[in-house]
């Protein structure tokens, strides 16, 4: 199918329309929504009255934006005003939001047609897209297997060819993980450089929104028309968008680049395998390549699953069966908040809010909370010293190809594991994307992670269109 690149062209142009290509899109939902359960909500009504909006701005002369006319699908923690939105729970059944996410606003002014909402592991936590109260989304490249999560709607969109771009949000390696395990391009963008306003929280410190693409092109000039300021999120950087789209064809001459072991240890053979061929890759490239280890990756994962539920616990004490979705009557408020949570909360869901609770608790938060941000913090050094001699670092992305249904579901701790090569990069605040590169066990699709700095996007996804050239990828 068309990238996004090629539809804006053609929809501004007057070669395509915005109207056709929303066609199209609905018309692949319609085929495939019910296998693979991509889409919790199609928004056809306001999609078509989008389209038609934007076909008639072309036809006065309008310039109507980098995404003219382009369908793209919208993770479900995303609020779109009037729009079901259900972070895939059930306690928010039936909301709808009464404003949008800037990131929606964004869209809508690059000239993009959100078409839907798309499901994710419940409130974004988890690593296959199983926990979702509205079942599993499918891997349209194996619907054996999982599309990787949270963000697994918005990548099996893209995989599907639903739409030729979506958004996600990443916490711990939600747009990343997903992004390999589907085979796509996903960055998860530096702290504040996308606006969270309107993103529902899981771990406000870590949460960031971000592009999936089929080429690294396209994930540019999505995270373009969606990054810089916005005064309605106080973490938000205070500074224009990026530029992204003039920089993709740099390329890697004279960068330096580390090759750091603890984003390969652990990986299957085959995706280490595509690791160091990504490396020669960059090297023919022009690229010097270094291997450096920093041991404080490894302590990344304890660290998260202290700081993420401990900030969960406290934006999810939000759905106490007034505010928002679901209520279960009971005889008092704290028997009505009890159970409304009882009914609402999924098993990880509750899960995370005892394991946050109780590093938060009088006696052990120093123990635990305490100790995690010192971790943090000893990460954020080792990260500083590492690029003080290199540009960028590269590893794996994920441990593995996409796995099975169920293959980790009843051992929270391996799930928790597949993340353990994206989750520093959260924790420092910094920016890292995923670019497909060969392929593992099935024929499955590889991810090579490369990281860099905070607002080193344009290097990243330069060093990434050098990798999508290497593999033959226009
Ligand atoms: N899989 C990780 C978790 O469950 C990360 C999720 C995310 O990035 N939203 O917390």
């Amino acid at each position: 199918m068309k990238t996004a690149h090629q539809i804006a062209i053609d929809v501004q142009s007057g070669a395509g329309s915005a109207e056709s290509e929303l066609e199209r899109t609905l018309g692949v939902i319609a085929a495939r929504n019910e296998e693979l359960n991509v889409f919790l909500h199609v928004d056809e009504d306001g999609a078509r009255s989008a389209a038609a909006s934007i076909d008639a701005r072309v036809a006065k002369g309008e310039n109507v934006g980098p995404l003219a006319g382009v369908p793209i699908a919208i993770k479900d923690n995303m609020c779109q005003r009037g729009i079901p939105t259900t972070c895939s729970s059930r306690i928010l059944e039936g909301w709808r939001p009464p404003y949008s996410a800037t990131v929606i606003d964004r869209l809508l002014a690059a000239g993009a047609v959100p078409v839907g909402k798309t499901n994710l592991d419940e409130f974004a936590m988890g690593s296959s897209t199983e926990t979702s109260a509205f079942g599993a989304t499918r891997n349209p490249l194996d619907p054996t297997r999982v599309p990787g999560g949270s963000s697994g709607g918005s990548a099996a969109a893209v995989a599907a060819d639903m739409t030729s771009i979506a958004v996600g949000s990443d916490t711990g390696g939600s747009i990343r993980q997903p992004a390999a395990l589907c085979g796509l391009v996903g960055m998860k963008p530096s702290y504040g450089l996308v606006s969270r306003y309107g993103l529902i929280a899981f771990a406000s410190s870590l949460d960031q929104i971000g592009p999936f693409a089929k080429n690294v092109m396209d994930a540019a000039i999505l995270l373009e028309a969606i990054a810089g300021h916005d005064p309605m999120d106080s973490t938000s950087l205070p500074e224009p968008p990026p530029s992204l789209v003039a920089h993709v064809n740099d390329g890697v001459a004279g960068k330096r680049i580390a090759l750091v072991r603890e984003l390969v240890d652990g990986a299957d053979p085959d995706v280490v395998a595509s690791v160091e061929r990504a490396v020669e890759a960059l090297k023919d490239a022009g690229a010097t390549i270094v291997e450096l280890s920093i041991p404080e990756f490894r302590l990344g994962l304890s660290a998260y699953y202290l700081i993420a539920p401990a900030e969960a616990s406290s934006n999810l004490a939000r759905y106490d069966g007034v505010r928002y979705g679901l209520r279960v009557d009971a005889d008092d408020v704290a028997a009505m908040n009890e159970a409304t949570r009882t009914a609402g909360f999924g098993a990880e869901v509750k899960r995370r809010i005892m394991l946050g609770t109780y590093a938060l608790s009088a006696g052990y938060y120093d123990a635990y909370y305490g100790q995690a941000l010192k971790v943090r913090t000893q990460m954020i050094e080792a990260f500083k010293r590492a690029y003080l001699d290199v540009d960028l670092l590269i590893g794996a992305t994920t441990p593995s190809v996409a796995f099975e249904f169920g293959s980790k579901t009843s051992d929270p701790m391996a799930m928790y594991l597949s993340d353990v090569f994206t989750i520093p990069t959260n924790l420092a605040g910094d920016a890292a994307v995923s670019v497909p590169f060969g392929s593992g066990e099935a024929d499955l699709p590889v991810g090579v992670q490369l990281l860099g700095p905070g607002r080193s996007e344009a290097q990243l996804f330069a060093a990434a269109r050098v990798l999508e050239i290497a593999e033959g990828r226009s």
